[in-house]
């Protein structure tokens, strides 16, 4: 598996620290606001990185966090009249409904800086201890940038021509840094705003540091991908970079992946602009799997452009699979042979070699474009072969398939709930045979399968009779 790697600028061979096992940390939003589709890129495109590791068996421990505490969420705060965590705790939980519409799964840990704030003090006095960081005297701490000398490697940027372009930023208040490249790492309250004590003033984070100690406290000291959009990239991950490393004294992250930025008619997403779409605004008008395959059309590290024209095409592309799984549904309800014909058996040999199709494009830096083409190929294969004639097994093995390598790119492609007649008559035999073998936990296992989607048994004398609990 190679992943392209934004500080080597390399595709490289995907080794993990601990075999078998996948640690990584993906930056998550800032909570003051229903989250917008660029947000979602990230989103969409790390949790198919997440689900293709686990497919090819890795374990992975995914953490991704919420900002909770910034200025942007103090600002609606007061505007409301009412405690900063009530803002983020409402996005917070606005931001989950959105990711389970989008079939983003819930990460292993979603840490809350607000949580974490110990961890972050005990790393600037760390910092402060080893001389990388400094209080100045209205008690805000700085990191001291020019100390840690592989600073800009994430970045490639050249120390100097930074410092030349910061010169410029220095704003009133920040003339107490010893250099322009300093940055904040605690800094004192303000009037009305949320605070912690800590050795050095009454105050709040800054937004880097955070994230160096998540990742630490989650994942360890060192991780195998840490992941974001491009615009983390400097300076927030320089930052992380720096701060964990000179804390930890260990490489802190092996491979960087940003994806790169959603736009809407080629320009950039703005609010004042008006070019600007929240996730819930486009889940009103298309079912949020169209999106989902729109983000995985192309690849994430080029920029892609929303329109209403790409989604049609997308939610065309979608209904192409949707509808195969359908018709092959309608023929398995159909279907009587149980014994595939020596030809469906060959054909049936031929499906893995769509896995493999498959897989060659994920594992070449998550190229979900070519794996959906993979799946297309497929589906036609599918609907040339599948027929009124065909084999159950045979049906089933394409139906698995299809759903299979769809699920891997977190696309839901058969809907839940709409079990056919015959799926359930299926599960009901299968529940009988395995009473009667005495094995009474699979026979559980169906019946809640069933009963969570809908579907009531009821043992009679005559056999065991069903319902749709909502008919
Ligand atoms: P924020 O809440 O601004 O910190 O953003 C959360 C995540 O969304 C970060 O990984 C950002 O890089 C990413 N992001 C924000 N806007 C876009 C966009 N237009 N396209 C792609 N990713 C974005
Ligand atoms: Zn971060």
């Amino acid at each position: 598996m190679k992943i392209y790697n934004t500080l080597t600028k390399k595709k490289e061979e995907f080794i993990p620290i601990e075999e078998g096992k996948v640690r990584m940390y993906v930056c998550g939003p800032t909570v003051y606001n229903l989250i917008h589709i660029g947000n979602a890129r990230p989103m969409i495109v790390f949790d198919t990185v997440r689900r293709y590791m686990e497919h090819k068996g890795y374990e992975v421990n995914y953490v991704s966090n919420f900002t909770d505490v910034d200025d942007k969420i103090i600002k609606k705060a007061i505007e409301e009249g009412v405690d900063a965590s009530v803002i983020s705790e409402r996005y917070i939980a606005e931001c989950r409904k959105d990711m389970e519409a989008m079939n983003v799964k819930p990460a292993t840990v979603h840490p809350l800086a607000t949580n974490e704030i110990c961890g972050m003090l005990e790393m600037i006095q760390i910092l402060i201890d080893k001389g990388y960081a400094y209080r100045a005297a209205d008690g805000t701490v700085y990191f001291r940038t020019r100390n840690f000398k592989e600073y800009g490697k994430l970045s490639h940027k050249n120390l100097d021509d930074l410092q030349g372009g910061n010169r410029s930023l220095l704003v009133s208040g920040e003339d107490q840094k010893e250099d322009a490249l300093d940055f904040v790492l605690w800094k004192p309250k303000k009037e009305g705003e949320p605070y912690w004590e800590s050795p050095w003033c009454d105050g709040r984070p800054g937004w880097h540091i955070e994230c160096s100690v998540m990742s630490k406290r989650y994942l360890g000291d060192e991780i195998d991908i840490h992941a974001g959009g491009e615009d983390l990239i400097f300076p927030h991950h320089e930052n992380e970079i720096a701060q964990s490393e000179a804390a930890n004294g260990k490489v802190f992250a092996r491979y960087w992946m940003h994806n790169a930025f959603l736009n809407i008619d080629h320009r950039k997403m703005s609010k004042s602009a008006g070019n600007f779409f929240t996730v819930r605004e486009i889940g009103e008008k298309y079912d949020l799997q169209v999106l989902r395959f729109f983000m995985l059309s192309a690849h994430y590290r080029s920029p892609l452009n929303f329109s209403e024209e790409l989604m049609e095409a997308a939610a065309n592309g979608y209904g192409r699979i949707v509808t195969s799984v359908e018709n092959l549904n309608y023929l398995l309800q159909n279907a009587s042979a149980a014994v595939p014909s020596g030809e469906e058996e060959a054909l049936t040999g031929e499906l893995d070699g769509f896995t493999a199709k498959f897989d060659e494009a994920m594992d070449d830096d998550f190229n979900t474009a070519d794996a959906i083409s993979a799946i297309f190929e497929l589906v036609k294969f599918s609907n040339t072969h599948a027929g009124e004639g065909s084999s159950v097994p045979f049906l089933e093995a394409l139906k698995g398939k299809i759903v299979e390598l769809s699920g891997i790119c977190g696309l839901i492609v058969e809907k839940e709930g709409e079990l056919l007649d015959a799926d359930i008559e299926r599960l009901i035999e299968e529940r009988q045979a395995a009473r009667k073998a005495k094995n009474f936990a699979r026979a559980d296992e169906i019946r809640e399968e069933l009963s969570g989607k809908g579907i009531l048994l009821e043992d009679t004398r005559e056999g065991v009779k069903w319902k749709r609990a909502n008919s």
